[in-house]
C-alpha cells in the first residue's frame, strides 16, 4: 500500500501536498531484495531440460535414460508414464518380426472441419510431431513363440482419437487375423471418437466390432489391453469386447469422464472411480498387468488361449 501511494505522488498527481509519509527506506529495500532472492532460487532449480523427469505420483526426479530403460515406469513407485506406440511395440514383439500394415493410410477432411485451425492443418501438425500418419499402428508380429496381429494406439496423435483411419486400420488388421487364423491384441489409449470426422468416427465403432464378431466366430482369441486413458467411443466398442481384458496399473478407464457422470447422476462417486484397480474389483476387467511384465503375460495368455482352441478344434473334429 505504501508503495502505491508513493508512486502516485512521484507521478505528480498530488503535487500540492508534500509527501508526509514517504515509505520507509527499509520497506523499499525489502521490495528490491525479494526479486533477487527469487532469481537465486530459480537458478538453483535450473536443471538441464531433457535429462530428468519428475514423477507426478511420488515426486522423485528420475533420470530420463533410466526411465527409458524401465519402459517409462517410475523405478520408485511404479507410476506408468505415457509411452509412444512404436516404443511399446518394440517392448512387446520379437526383434525384427513386426510387419506393419497400411502404414500410409491417412484421413481425409470430409466435413471441411474448421475450428481454431482446419482439420487438414491439425493432421499435418500431428503427423510431423509424431512421425505417424494417424493414431494407431497395426501389423503382424511374433510375441514369444506366437504369431499374432497387433494394433497399438498412440495418445500423442490427437489424443488417440478414433477417426476413419483408426477404425479402418484396425478392421483390416482384425480381418487379416481372421484370414490367417491369428490371435489379435489391441492396445488402446484414447479420448474417444474424433470430432473432426463427426458421424464417420462413430461408424467405426460398429465396423470394428463387426470384424471382431467374425474373428470370434472363427474361435480365435482377442486380448484387449487398456492403458491410460481409454475412454468414450473406443471403450464403448472394440476395447471392451475382448475375450480377455487387461489393463495397466492406475489407468483411467470409462465412457464419460467422472465430472460428467457426477453432474448427470448428482451422486458422490466412490474413491478410485474409473481406475483399473476399481474396475478389477467390480469385474469389468480380468487382470492388471504392469508394463514390464506385459510381454511375458501376453505370451502366457496366448499359450493358454491357443492351446485351448487347438484342444477345442481337435475335440470337435
Ligand atoms: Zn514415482
Amino acid at each position: 500500500m505504501a508503495t502505491t501511494s508513493f508512486t502516485k505522488k512521484s507521478l505528480g498527481l498530488e503535487t500540492t501536498e508534500p509527501a508526509v509519509t514517504p515509505p520507509p527506506a527499509t520497506t523499499t529495500t525489502t521490495f528490491t531484495k525479494k526479486p533477487k532472492l527469487g532469481s537465486a532460487k530459480s537458478k538453483k532449480k535450473d536443471i538441464p531440460e531433457g535429462l530428468w523427469t519428475k514423477c507426478p505420483k511420488c515426486s522423485t526426479m528420475v533420470f530420463d535414460k533410466e526411465l527409458d530403460e524401465n519402459l517409462k515406469v517410475c523405478p520408485r513407485c511404479q507410476f506408468h508414464f505415457p509411452i509412444g506406440a512404436r516404443e511399446r511395440i518394440h517392448s512387446l514383439v520379437e526383434t525384427c518380426t513386426f510387419e506393419e500394415l497400411n502404414a500410409d493410410m491417412t484421413s481425409v477432411d470430409v466435413l471441411q472441419f474448421t475450428g481454431v485451425t482446419s482439420y487438414t492443418n491439425k493432421l499435418a501438425e500431428y503427423q510431423k510431431s509424431t512421425g505417424s500418419k494417424d493414431a494407431v499402428i497395426t501389423g503382424l508380429c511374433k510375441i514369444g513363440e506366437h504369431r499374432a496381429a497387433l494394433g497399438v494406439m498412440d495418445f500423442s496423435f490427437l489424443g488417440g482419437s478414433m477417426g476413419s483411419v483408426v477404425g479402418e486400420k484396425l478392421t483390416r488388421l482384425i480381418e487379416k487375423a481372421t484370414e490367417k487364423n491369428l490371435p489379435i491384441i489391441i492396445i488402446s489409449t484414447s479420448g474417444g471418437a474424433r470430432m473432426y470426422e463427426g458421424m464417420f468416427s462413430l461408424m467405426q465403432m460398429a465396423k470394428t466390432c463387426g470384424a471382431l464378431a467374425y474373428h470370434a466366430e472363427a474361435k480365435l482369441p482377442y486380448i484387449s489391453v487398456l492403458t491410460h486413458p481409454t475412454t468414450a467411443g473406443v471403450m464403448a466398442s472394440y476395447a471392451s469386447v475382448g475375450d480377455l481384458i487387461i489393463a495397466e496399473p492406475g489407468a483411467m478407464i470409462g465412457f464419460a469422464g467422472p465430472r460428467v457422470i457426477k453432474d448427470t447422476t448428482q451422486a458422490e462417486l466412490p474413491p478410485g472411480f474409473q481406475t483399473a484397480e476399481f474396475l478389477l474389483d467390480h469385474g469389468l476387467i480380468d487382470a492388471i498387468v504392469s508394463r514390464k511384465e506385459m510381454k511375458q503375460q501376453l505370451t502366457d495368455y496366448l499359450s493358454f488361449m491357443t492351446h485351448s482352441r487347438k484342444a477345442a478344434v481337435a475335440a470337435a473334429s
